[in-house]
């Protein structure tokens, strides 16, 4: 699970977020580029390839398509409960 403490800076508010790349708890986005190729219009990547989101879904199919990155995320790293 996404650790809620360890977020990324430049995620724009709401409950979807990236963790922080730094995480200590072996959850920190690595950079695989899974979720910004997959899902561009929610997820972005900073100046190091570490990942953040920059919108929010609303509707059930955007929710969906987060929802598949969270999944396919390697690392934990996104979490929908912020
Ligand atoms: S899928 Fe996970 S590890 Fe890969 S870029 Fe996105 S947040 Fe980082």
């Amino acid at each position: 699970m996404a650790n809620k403490e360890m977020k990324h800076s430049k995620n724009i508010a709401g409950a979807w977020f990236c963790t922080d790349p730094d995480d200590d708890d072996g959850e920190g986005c690595i950079a695989c580029n899974v979720c910004y190729t997959g899902a561009p219009d929610f997820f972005a990547e900073d100046d190091d390839g570490n990942a953040f989101v920059t919108k929010q879904p609303t509707t059930d199919e955007e929710v969906a398509l987060c929802q598949e990155q969270l999944d396919a995320c390697p690392v934990a790293s996104i979490g929908s409960d912020g």
